[in-house]
């Protein structure tokens, strides 16, 4: 019960984004509203000045509100988040189904809601109040998140990253990764690398 309300508590965390407080990974993400980025509590850029910062509870609700992921700290690689803990079974059984694909391969929400147990309202209204978005909405966030990980961590082609991180088509795959980072997955790959070759001359560089 603590767990939500302290994720959302704009002083603390504020508090625990100017420290990068590591304990914080994954409760919260901070959004910049002079960049339209956002950032896990850990992030190595300077941090912004508090008032330009908003909070929110999940991934999926800083992409809601219009955010982009860092490419600094990888909003995408935060542990769980501990937050959702507070939200009781059912989100967290929606959640793990949401994981292994559920929303992935064409079954609605209402589908989701049925094999909880609950209407698809409640279930909607659950999220909302939990995660800050819809649970489609979160499906969303995962599928680009398994993608970007898997751009930056392994040399698979392009289309197999698709439809490994739960995408139907390479379309679709482009088309959502286009809409979040502005660019097609494979700038990134190629950004990533050369952004590697000159870390060590570049140690301030700042967002991209
Ligand atoms: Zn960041």
């Amino acid at each position: 019960m603590v767990d939500e309300r302290l994720a959302l508590d704009r002083r603390r965390c504020d508090r625990a984004r100017v420290a990068r407080d590591a304990r914080y990974d994954g409760r919260f993400f901070s959004g910049v509203l002079t960049t339209r980025i956002y950032c896990r509590p850990t992030c190595p850029v300077k941090p912004a000045k508090s008032r330009n910062v908003v909070f929110f509870p999940t991934a999926a609700a800083a992409e809601r509100a219009g955010f982009r992921p860092c490419l600094r700290c990888r909003p995408e690689a935060a542990p769980g988040t501990p937050a959702w803990r507070g939200a009781g079974a059912t989100v967290s059984r929606a959640l793990r189904l949401i994981e292994r694909g559920f929303l992935d391969d064409g079954k609605s929400v209402e589908a989701l809601a049925e094999a909880l147990g609950v209407t698809p309202c409640h279930l909607r209204r659950l999220f909302v109040r939990h995660a800050g978005a819809s649970p489609r909405a979160v499906a969303a966030t995962r599928r680009v998140q398994r993608a970007k990980t898997l751009v930056d961590t392994t040399a698979l082609a392009m289309w197999a990253i698709a439809f490994a991180a739960g995408f139907g088509s390479i379309r679709r795959f482009n088309a959502a990764f286009r809409a979040l980072y502005r660019r097609p997955p494979s700038a990134l790959r190629r950004a990533r690398r050369a952004t590697a070759s000159s870390r060590s001359r570049r140690p301030h560089a700042s967002h991209r």
